[in-house]
């Protein structure tokens, strides 16, 4: 984080856009929009714990811009959350949206908690507390949250709730990654990693997959429904891994043994296997990477000892810095996580309209949309990469997002 002219930007934000600038031959006025984030609102807020005490919780939502419609993103449960944390992810948000072509900009919210040390009526406390906070500065027309890391249906449904008490009318549009029974889409809990997986099988459309190794860092919602998913199609996964250890057998691990043991929320250090860390994981021999858990893990410091030929990026922003140029120069290509994990945002902005319309889709329906967009951005960034010869996809899919954005700003007379 750095102050300019006394608005709060985020670094890493301003590093990938002046990249973006000289290729697209950006001007200023370009460059200051898309360099500030819109909107930030930064709460800290009461809630009675179980033991009588009153906690002071802080929590934030960005809406970074919002120019293509209203801010979308989630809302992440962490004990490392802070500003620019979510500033960086509703960047990412607003590129992202842009990318696959939703009529969204792009938001990110966070609660600076661990929601393991709360109970269940703590955690609902603080996610009702959030959106009595933030009840002015969201809604299904101006910033509609959804999951992230540590937030699920179950405390989408509470958000949603209090916003419809607070509102006095019934508003299941104000958040998506909700429940089924409250007005959730069919698909969205798969989303997220069915939409990397459309993108990894066309990718691997023609090659026998039984030779190809799988790295996945995370077995969250994106990483294990994306282990599942490459296993079926013969992929073999190798290694997978939780915030506690990493587990690994050069045959191919059994998925869903390990989606039955997770299923008892037990971390990997209690599964009888060959245990690596973390880091070890990310710079295994490996034909496929995908990094799911959190963001920053692949940094200067790493980036040279990555061996995987294909890094997708489930999780937000796991490449930082400068370890993108050194992937580069060592041919390592890189899906980039507004492209990768775009599934998620597209099946809630189906889960959007299937609120506002009150009129419900199939899960079939929901797949076969969400094909046709991945796979339509997918192939419009191979394009853009091409025609104007770029070495990585991550330039292609910017490059792509910051026109679709300014393109909005202009019709909007924001920008001349
Ligand atoms: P999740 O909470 O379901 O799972 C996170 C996983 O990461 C867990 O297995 C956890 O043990 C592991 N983890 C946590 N800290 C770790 C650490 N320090 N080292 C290794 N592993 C660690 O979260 P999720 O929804 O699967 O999200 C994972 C990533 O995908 C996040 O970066 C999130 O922003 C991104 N993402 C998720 C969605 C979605 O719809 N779920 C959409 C887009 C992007």
């Amino acid at each position: 984080m750095y102050k300019d002219d006394e608005i709060i930007v985020c670094l890493n934000c301003k590093t990938q856009l002046e990249k973006i600038a000289k290729i697209e031959h950006l001007s200023d006025k370009d460059l200051t929009i898309l360099k500030h984030p819109k909107r930030t609102l930064s709460v800290n807020y009461p809630v009675q714990m179980d033991n009588g005490e009153t906690k002071i919780i802080p929590a934030f939502r960005v809406q970074y811009n919002d120019a293509l419609g209203p801010a979308k993103g989630g809302i992440r449960f962490h004990q490392h959350v802070d500003q620019g944390e979510t500033t960086e992810l509703a960047f990412l948000m607003s590129l992202k949206t842009a990318l696959v072509g939703l009529p969204y900009g792009g938001g990110k919210g966070g609660i600076k908690i661990d929601p393991k040390k709360l109970s269940e009526g703590e955690l609902e406390r603080v996610s009702r507390g959030y959106v009595k906070e933030m009840f002015k500065f969201i809604g299904p027309h101006n910033d509609i949250p959804a999951p992230d890391v540590n937030t699920n249906p179950k405390i989408m449904n509470w958000m949603m709730d209090e916003y419809e008490l607070i509102s006095g009318q019934k508003n299941p549009g104000a958040f998506t990654g909700k429940s089924i029974a409250l007005g959730g889409s069919l698909g969205r809990n798969e989303a997220t990693a069915r939409g990397g997986f459309f993108i990894l099988e066309e990718k691997y459309k023609d090659i026998n997959k039984s030779k190809l190794n799988v790295a996945i860092q995370g077995f969250g919602n994106a990483g294990s429904i994306m282990a599942k998913l490459l296993s079926e199609i013969g992929f073999k996964i190798i290694a997978v891994s939780d915030s506690s250890t990493g587990i690994y057998n050069e045959e191919g691990l059994d998925i869903d043994e390990l989606i039955k043991f997770k299923k008892d929320r037990k971390s990997f250090n209690h599964f009888d296997a060959k245990k690596i860390t973390n880091e070890e994981l990310l710079e295994l021999d490996v034909e496929l990477l995908i990094p799911a858990a959190l963001g920053g893990v692949i940094t200067t410091k790493n980036a040279s000892n990555i061996k995987a030929k294909n890094i997708m990026e489930l999780a937000n922003g796991p490449i930082v810095g400068e370890a993108d140029e050194v992937l580069e120069k060592n041919k390592i290509e890189v899906i980039p996580g507004i492209l990768a994990n775009s599934g998620g945002v597209i099946v809630s902005y189906f889960e959007w309209v299937q609120n506002l319309s009150n009129y419900y889709w199939t899960e079939e329906d929901v797949n076969i949309k969400l094909k046709e967009r991945i796979l339509s951005a997918y192939k419009a960034v191979l394009k853009e990469k091409e025609k104007y010869n770029l070495k990585a996809l991550r330039t292609a899919s910017y490059s792509l997002a910051v026109n679709r954005i300014l393109e909005a700003e202009r019709a909007r007379g924001t920008l001349s």
